[in-house]
């Protein structure tokens, strides 16, 4: 059966189509070619000849014309549309009429970096001429890093061993700096909010570097869909860059279907199971022999998952190991295995977390499945478009679970369809970003005195750091003063660096994952059962001190699920401005997580069959916040039930979570929004705001000195929502937070502006 034939028998199933809220079928379209422009070298032609490309694209050809032109672009058009020619042609193009111009390739990860590495090795494997191609990472051999300083002409690398292993070291990258003549950013759209803050910042030190070597570099972005993917990149790079997203690639026949399990508690409104409905759904995919990728929300799910469809490929007769699961805390060896598998057509369902939504090349496969939506429009669309075959029929098929926010999005399709995805926001100016990026780049060239940096604050923050002695200013000049490495001590992600390594004891001591920090209480406590390519494994002992997981293969009917608790203690307050009957308050918070137990979870039938308690440290982070301080009887003054506040509260802290990065131009989870009913430091109600890093970045400081257009901003928001009680584009759905909580919500914020203009 092929899947058209599938897709007919599903149509014909009244059963399966009762749960159906949405069938779209998006028609094929066929592809738009152009020649090869006259200026692409005779060489490179017909070498990608030997890879069967006769004829280009319409929009490889128009990225290659716009940066032939000298144009800055940005390439948005869908996975496997050949976006990598789209800038591989023209740099390949350049180094093959000058041989001594050099590129260089970022991408937001390791893995993604090195699979490209392999796909362009390719090609230029390919020309007769030795184009040195290299990937430039922790990785890399000490002994090799002269040869691909000296000698690449494309060095594939990330952004933090940009700004920690290349930047600084400028003066021994010295030929690559002298004839930099491109700088390629792939995925761009994964640099929002304080992460492509700080890559804005890197790019404003490689492009000052560049210059002082009298380069100037431009720049070749790809993005996925994001709302506005023009404006990210001109952000990204502060220059203007053309927009490429007509894409010509063709594609086949797609339907998207959105699926509703069948209630089974119609008191509790409970639903089946979204694992036992994707495991019924992916049965048939597997009978049917099509290609499929399940999208599952955590790592526990996606074993769980792995496991279900492992158990039918038996029963199908089908070899274990054409079924495989992937995600972060796979070793890389296993990773390239599974990617190539997929590539080749050998692995015949893949069950993975988002790790797989990037750009990693997998091929485009049949089937997507999602189990449960993945939380926001952008990475839908993203796992959606791993299905998509350029001349037969696809399928992405959603299975919502029985959470407010699924079951608002499967009953509201034109949610899906319509919204536009998230805008990519980044803010390089942002005080604390901008004054580590200033160091760094003082370390690697002094400054001059007029020289810009940033428009908004070069020459005050230099005198600052003067001040501080950070700097010494002598003539017109500022110079770096200490012994240390700046960079060093500036990090560009949230996450910390640690892992913990799992290892195997039932044989021979093998390390067979790791897990980072922050998810290592939850995944491998004591006593849980850990999952590892659908085997179950008994976690004997954590060493928290060694960073160590102890674990035994075991064979259960069980999975554990760890009960986790935040909790905010504030630290100090550091200003503070009573208006009227509310405070405006900023300060430093702790901020606590701690997994207290674990419930054990049957295999199949979902039944909770016992639980278990756990003792590890609290994970800590202090970071600031900005906070509003209610009055103590708020409820009673706004004619809010008693009972009916904490939703108000919750209501509000979701608008902000919502609203908020707009204004302190982060993404959303940059920050993060908390209410409180009675806060243990103040006693009164109280809707906290925090950075979500280690430290703080200035978002809530920015906050806290005009909190006005945000707290506006929500009130508009709420206030000109169409829904009735409440939606994920506003205070979240009414059955999450309640039926009264958008009105008490407009309630609660103006009253909170009212006193905010009152005094
Ligand atoms: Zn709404």
């Amino acid at each position: 059966m092929t899947l058209e034939q599938l897709i007919q028998y599903l149509k014909s199933q009244p059963d399966f189509l009762s749960n159906v809220t949405h069938w779209q079928v998006v028609p094929e379209q066929a592809a738009e070619y152009a020649d090869f422009p006259d200026s692409v070298d005779s060489r490179l032609k017909k070498a990608l000849e030997t890879k069967g490309i006769r004829r280009l694209y319409s929009h490889q050809a128009e990225a290659y014309r716009q940066v032939r032109s000298g144009n800055h672009v940005v390439l948005v058009t869908p996975t496997a549309s050949g976006k990598t020619l789209g800038y591989n042609l023209p740099v390949l193009n350049r180094i093959l009429e000058d041989p001594e111009s050099r590129a260089l390739y970022l991408f937001p990860t390791k893995a993604l970096a090195q699979d490209q590495y392999h796909e362009l090795h390719d090609l230029t494997g390919k020309l007769d001429v030795d184009i040195k191609t290299y990937t430039f990472d922790g990785d890399t051999p000490v002994s090799a890093r002269q040869a691909i300083r000296r000698a690449g002409h494309i060095v594939m690398t990330n952004p933090d061993m940009l700004h920690q292993g290349i930047l600084p070291h400028h003066t021994i990258w010295l030929k690559l700096f002298e004839n930099l003549r491109y700088v390629v950013i792939d995925e761009v759209h994964t640099y929002r909010g304080v992460f492509g803050s700080h890559l804005a910042n890197v790019l404003r030190r490689l492009k000052r570097i560049a210059r002082f070597y009298g380069s100037d570099p431009q720049f070749i972005c790809c993005s996925a869909t994001i709302a506005n993917p023009k404006e990210l990149a001109e952000k990204i790079v502060e220059a203007p860059v053309e927009l490429i997203d007509r894409n010509g690639a063709p594609r086949g026949r797609k339907h998207y279907i959105l699926y509703n399990p069948p209630v089974v508690n119609r008191e509790l409104g409970i639903r089946r199971s979204v694992l036992s409905e994707v495991n019924r759904l992916a049965r048939l995919f597997l009978e049917t022999g099509v290609q499929s990728i399940v999208f599952a929300r955590s790592r526990v799910r996606v074993e769980v998952l792995l496991r279900y469809l492992k158990e039918q490929a038996r029963s199908l007769h089908l070899p274990q190991n054409r079924i495989r699961g992937y995600r972060g805390g796979y070793l890389p060896l296993e990773r390239r295995e599974i990617e190539q598998g997929l590539r080749s057509g050998e692995v015949l369902s893949v069950v993975s977390t988002n790790a797989l939504e990037l750009g990693i090349d997998i091929g485009q496969l049949d089937v997507a499945v999602m189990a449960g939506y993945p939380g926001s429009i952008a990475s839908a669309w993203q796992q959606a478009g791993r299905a998509g075959r350029r001349s037969t029929t696809s399928l992405a098929i959603m299975v919502a679970s029985s959470s407010p926010l699924d079951q608002y999005i499967i009953n509201h399709p034109e949610y899906f369809f319509e919204k536009s995805p998230e805008h990519g926001i980044v803010d390089p100016d942002n005080l604390l970003i901008l004054m580590s990026h200033l160091k760094c780049a003082a370390f690697e060239i002094p400054f001059r005195e007029d020289e810009v940096f940033s428009p908004v604050a070069t020459r005050e923050v230099l005198d600052y750091l003067a001040d501080k002695s950070v700097l010494r200013k002598s003539g017109d000049k500022y110079h770096w003063m200490s012994e240390i490495y700046p960079a060093e001590e500036v990090s560009l992600r949230s996450a910390s660096p640690d892992n913990v390594v799992i290892i195997d004891t039932t044989r021979d001591d093998s390390v067979i994952g790791e897990t980072d920090l922050f998810s290592a209480p939850m995944l491998v406590h004591q006593e849980a059962i850990y999952m590892h390519g659908s085997l179950q494994y008994h976690v004997d002992k954590l060493d928290w001190e060694r960073k160590k997981a102890y674990v035994r293969q075991v064979d259960l009917d069980y999975y554990t699920d760890a009960i986790t608790k935040t909790d905010i203690k504030v630290l100090s307050v550091d200003e503070e401005k009573p208006r009227g009957q509310v405070g405006l308050v900023f300060g430093e918070i702790n901020v606590n997580m701690v997994t207290t137990g674990y419930k054990k979870i049957k295999l199949f039938t979902h039944e909770n069959v016992g639980s278990g308690r756990v003792f590890l440290p609290e994970i800590e982070m202090a970071t600031s916040a900005f906070w509003i301080d209610l009055p103590a009887d708020c409820a009673g003054l706004l004619g809010i039930a008693a009972s009916e506040l904490s939703s108000a509260l919750q209501a509000v802290a979701n608008l902000l979570r919502n609203i908020a990065p707009v204004y302190l131009m982060c993404d959303p989870s940059d920050i993060r929004a908390v209410p409180m009913v009675r806060s243990p430091f103040s006693q009164l109600p109280v809707v906290y705001l925090y950075d979500n890093f280690p430290g703080g970045v200035g978002l809530s400081f920015k906050m806290f000195n005009d909190p006005r257009p945000t707290l506006e901003g929500c009130l508009r928001l709420v206030s000109g929502c169409a829904c009735e009680a409440g939606c994920p584009s506003c205070t979240g759905p009414a059955l999450e937070i309640g039926e009264t909580a958008k009105r008490y919500a407009q309630k609660l914020l103006t009253f909170v502006l009212q006193q905010i203009e009152n005094s």
